[in-house]
């Protein structure tokens, strides 16, 4: 054989083995290309977009007469829409469905541009797979005590004593003379409003003015007003709320009357005309969003509550609720949940008590009004039943008694 021919043959071989093993490969690709739809993994259900779930305040104890609350889906149509110089929508944060928890996220998002209104529209992407939570918590509720000079030790030290123990740093009483020395005792947080110390109108509204303003400066979500004759079931309190987003337009409380009140139109027409609206009374307490409250800044900041009440010349509760019914058009939440001593205390069912968010006694003319509960103390000792009920929801507290229970009331 010739040498020379020797490459040429090897070459032609090796040419032989390259095509047999292009062609071999070419077939394992196909073949591949073939398998591949069977070989890939299903597609994972997380990555497709979920349905948008639904916000519907779950209704807990609340009565509707002939309204239905006005419960605004888009938190960013109602977060902002008037603006207050230099205030702040809420924190952000949800309690119920990762909707809220979008909208929280557009809302913190914007939180620098605060005066801007915020578009709605902007929920349904990115809201897939998330599973966290944002729960309420009992600080991010401003709670506002109305109370009086002469009242600090009737009524005020056995708030403190109670209820406000458990929520100190966000409850503010609100009075109209300097305690230093209960401050100091206590370290409640009490403000001297220098409103005067009158049950007048002006004096209440005064008092009212400086709530409001007090609790858009605090940046929490919720502001609840009750009178220093109120004690508040923080739990309850706080289950009733997480029902609800503190963007959304919400208004809860009870009205003392079963109809409208009715008002001559002072502020948007000349008084020619009437209005009708409903208002949660504020001797048992109401609480009101911090989207809602943003937007009766025009009527309630700085001193503006004061002349809106001047102009339709009612009180201070009848005045919030004109501002919210009348003025923005978003209905009260009526719920009984909240009491006041209007009514009959005695009748609310005994299992029931602690379930309240609100609860009252007494007035001048029936210091028998008090709720029925069976407790560590007898009616002599706690004639309000407010430190049976406290030691109820805290039995570990130190002054309350540790044997079982024993007086009815
Ligand atoms: N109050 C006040 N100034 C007064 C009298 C009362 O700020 O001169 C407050 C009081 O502390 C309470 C609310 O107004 O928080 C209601 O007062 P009260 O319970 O005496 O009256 P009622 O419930 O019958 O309206
Ligand atoms: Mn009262």
């Amino acid at each position: 054989m010739n040498l020379l021919h020797r490459p040429v043959r090897m070459h032609i071989a090796s040419v032989g083995v390259s095509k047999f093993c292009f062609l071999f490969s070419l077939a394992f690709c196909g073949l591949l290309l073939l398998l591949l739809p069977t070989l890939q993994p299903p597609a994972r259900q997380v990555d497709l977009p979920q349905p948008r779930p639904q916000i519907r305040p779950t209704q807990v104890g609340l009565v509707h007469h002939t309204r239905v609350p006005a419960v605004s889906v888009h938190a960013g149509e109602t977060d902002l829409a008037t603006g207050l110089n230099g205030s702040s929508a809420g924190q952000g944060g949800s309690t119920e469905t990762e909707v809220t928890r979008n909208d929280k996220r557009g809302l913190d998002s914007k939180r620098s541009q605060e005066n801007g209104v915020l578009s709605g529209g902007k929920i349904g992407g990115g809201l897939s797979g998330s599973k966290s939570h944002d729960p309420l918590e009992l600080k991010d509720i401003f709670i506002a005590v109305k109370t009086t000079r002469k009242y600090h030790k009737s009524r005020l030290e056995l708030l403190i004593q109670t209820w406000v123990s458990q929520a100190k740093e966000q409850t503010y009483m609100f009075t109209d003379g300097e305690d230093k020395e209960l401050r100091m005792r206590t370290g409640a947080n009490i403000i001297n409003t220098n409103c005067s110390a009158a049950h007048t109108r002006q004096a209440l509204c005064c008092k009212m003015s400086v709530e409001y303003d007090k609790f858009i400066e605090s940046q929490k979500k919720w502001f609840c007003h009750v009178d220093d004759d109120n004690y508040v079931i923080l739990p309850s309190l706080l289950r009733m709320l997480s029902s609800y987003h503190h963007s959304q337009d919400v208004y809860l409380g009870r009205p003392s009357l079963d109809h409208p009140i009715e008002a001559a139109e002072r502020v948007k027409s000349d008084g020619s005309v009437s209005v009708k609206f409903w208002f949660a009374t504020g001797g048992a307490g109401f609480c009101i969003s911090r989207g809602l409250a943003l937007k009766m800044s025009p009527w309630a900041s700085l001193g503006n509550f004061i002349s809106t009440a001047e102009k339709i010349r009612l009180p201070d509760d009848c005045t919030i609720g004109y501002i919210i019914e009348a003025l923005l058009e978003v209905t009260l939440t009526h719920t009984p949940l909240f009491h006041s001593h209007l009514e009959s205390l005695q009748k609310l069912p005994t299992d029931s008590v602690l379930e309240q968010v609100t609860l009252s006694y007494g007035g001048f003319e029936n210091r028998r009004n008090v709720v029925s509960i069976v407790g560590a103390f007898s009616l002599a000792e706690d004639p309000t039943r407010f430190k049976t009920v406290h030691c109820l929801l805290y039995p570990d507290t130190d002054w309350c008694p540790k044997v079982k229970p024993r007086h009815k009331n």
